[in-house]
C-alpha cells in the first residue's frame, strides 16, 4: 500500500527549522532524512549510509540543530556540535547548508579548512563558535595548539566517514574522539556504505550502542 510521504513538518523539528526548509523551496523529506531524523532526535548514537546525493546533510543538520535549539549548553565556551568532513571541497558545502538553515538566527559557525590562514582560525575559535565545521587534520592541529577545547562538545558528526577513513585520518578521528570524550555526547556518523571495515571498526570505538540505518542497501 502506497503510503503518502512524510512531509518535514510531521517530523517534530523546531519551527523556525521549518521555516527555513520552506525558504529552501524543501517540503518533503528524502528516505535517508525521513528514516535518520527520527532516530537521531531521540538522541541515540547513529551510523547511516545512503548513495551520493541522497541528502545525508540535512539528514544530520537538522536534528543537530533542533537539539542545540531545545537544549542548554553544555559549556558556554566550547563548541556544541563539530562537524567533520573529509576534504575542504565537501566542509564548504556542509557549511552553505548549515548557514541557510541558521540564516536569520544568532548561530555562530566557524570554518576550519586545511589550507587556510591558521591565525585567522585561531582568531574565529576565539569567539566561541557553537558549531565548528572542519577537515580533521587541521582540527587535529587546532587540538594541538589548544585553540580550542572538546569537552562540552554535544554532537559530534562525520559526514563521508568512509572517505576520511580512506584519506588515512583514523588518527586525527581517534584524537578528536579522546578530546572530546563525555558521556553525554551524540556520534554520528554517516558514509556512502556501510560494506567498509575500517568504518565499522570506527563506529565501534566512537558510538555507544549506535542504531543502523541503512538506504538502498541488501540488510
Ligand atoms: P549526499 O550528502 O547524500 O551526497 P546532499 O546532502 O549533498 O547529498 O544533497 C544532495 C542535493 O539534494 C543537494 O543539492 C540538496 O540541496 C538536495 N536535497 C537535500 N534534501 C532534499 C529534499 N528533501 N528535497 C529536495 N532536495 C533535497
Ligand atoms: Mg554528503
Amino acid at each position: 500500500m502506497a503510503q503518502k510521504p512524510e512531509q518535514f513538518k510531521d517530523l517534530g523539528l523546531d519551527s523556525r527549522l521549518l521555516t527555513a526548509l520552506d525558504h529552501m523551496g524543501l517540503t518533503t523529506p528524502t528516505e535517508i532524512q525521513d528514516r535518520a531524523i527520527p532516530v537521531i532526535l531521540t538522541g541515540h548514537d547513529l551510523i547511516a549510509s545512503s548513495k551520493t546525493g541522497s541528502g545525508k546533510t540535512l539528514a544530520f543538520l537538522l536534528p543537530a540543530l533542533h537539539r542545540l535549539m531545545k537544549t542548554k549548553a553544555l559549556s558556554k565556551r566550547d563548541p556544541r556540535a563539530l562537524i567533520l568532513a573529509p576534504t575542504r571541497e565537501l566542509a564548504k558545502q556542509v557549511y552553505v547548508q548549515l548557514r541557510s538553515l541558521t540564516s536569520g538566527s544568532s548561530t555562530n559557525i566557524a570554518l576550519v579548512l586545511g589550507g587556510e590562514n591558521f591565525n585567522d582560525q585561531i582568531k574565529a575559535l576565539r569567539k566561541e563558535p557553537h558549531v565548528v565545521v572542519a577537515t580533521p587534520g587541521r582540527l587535529a592541529n587546532h587540538l594541538d595548539a589548544r585553540s580550542l577545547m572538546l569537552s562540552g562538545l554535544e554532537l559530534l558528526i562525520m559526514d563521508e566517514a568512509d572517505r576520511m577513513l580512506d584519506l588515512g585520518f583514523a588518527k586525527e578521528l581517534n584524537q578528536i574522539n579522546e578530546a572530546a570524550d563525555h558521556r553525554r555526547r551524540q556520534t554520528l556518523m554517516f558514509s556512502a556504505t556501510l560494506e567498509h571495515a575500517e568504518v565499522n571498526e570506527m563506529a565501534e570505538k566512537l558510538l555507544r550502542s549506535p542504531k543502523r540505518v541503512a538506504v538502498g542497501a541488501a540488510n
